[in-house]
């Protein structure tokens, strides 16, 4: 993390879990712990169905909602779908786009991630941008190049003054629900190409302001050594946001000086 130039923003991806009922018995305790953080900016990406509970759950508080997919269209016959309008509407202020999960099981490509990372700066929120390679992709030596074009597929055509609304989750996907971490050098090393990137792309001073999370089996355990790296400005948690003493005890891991 580098306090002095960048929020480290630490995200909770709930996935296909948590009822409506459980968003607010979850949420009333989880503020209780880290409602108040000032350190780091805290936000849960809940199922589209939760948002609004969440909002309303989490009003008196610093935590912020984010959801975890949109769709690129502003509006149309598309069933099923929800716009990057829909959710800033209701006060959603982060949506993850391009998790891996989405590219595997609903095809998600290159160029789609782009599209929707235009939609949701459009509407004014801050996408969540998910890169990251497969095992056979790190065992084949690819990881750079597939880093290197994921970044820039997915700033495609974005302008300067947009890009410090973007946030960064390197996600190697052989690390998400695995209990598999990347080491801290790891994670620290692929974190610096992607800022690597977007100073050829768009300068120093952009770069180094971007937020650029780790995700893939984050946990109480491991969080401190992951988030003192310095380019490692946060973290996207799957499993570990699901229970309340472990998503605070990595928000309380990224309260350190830097
Ligand atoms: C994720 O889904 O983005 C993720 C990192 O999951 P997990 O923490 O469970 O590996």
């Amino acid at each position: 993390m580098n306090r002095r130039y960048r929020k480290t923003i630490i995200a909770g991806n709930w996935k296909m879990n948590k009822t409506a009922s459980e968003t607010k018995v979850f949420l009333d305790e989880l503020k209780g712990h880290v409602g108040r953080v000032k350190w780091c900016e805290v936000v849960v990406c809940v199922p589209y169905v939760d948002i609004p509970m969440a909002l309303r759950a989490l009003k008196d508080c610093r935590i912020s909602v984010g959801a975890q997919n949109l769709h690129h269209e502003e509006r149309g016959a598309y069933t099923g779908e929800v716009s990057a309008e829909m959710l800033k509407d209701l006060g959603v202020k982060y949506v993850i786009i391009g998790h891996s999960e989405r590219r595997q099981y609903f095809g998600e490509t290159d160029s789609l991630v782009n599209k929707k990372v235009h939609a949701a700066l459009d509407a004014g929120l801050r996408p969540i941008v998910c890169v990251g390679e497969s095992l056979e992709q790190r065992q084949a030596g690819i990881t750079e190049e597939l880093i290197v074009l994921q970044v820039k597929a997915a700033l495609a055509g974005v302008p300067v003054e947009k890009m410090r609304q973007i946030v960064f989750a390197y996600e190697p996907i052989w690390a998400i629900g695995t209990g598999q971490t990347a080491t801290s050098e790891q994670a620290n090393e692929v974190c610096n190409l992607i800022r690597a990137t977007i100073r050829k792309m768009h300068g120093a001073r952009i770069a180094r302001a971007i937020t650029i999370q780790y995700g893939g089996s984050m946990n109480a355990g491991n969080a401190y050594e992951l988030l003192a790296q310095p380019d490692v400005d946060g973290g996207l948690i799957g499993g570990a946001s699901l229970k309340v003493p472990d998503f605070t005890a990595i928000v309380n891991a990224a309260n350190q000086e830097q």
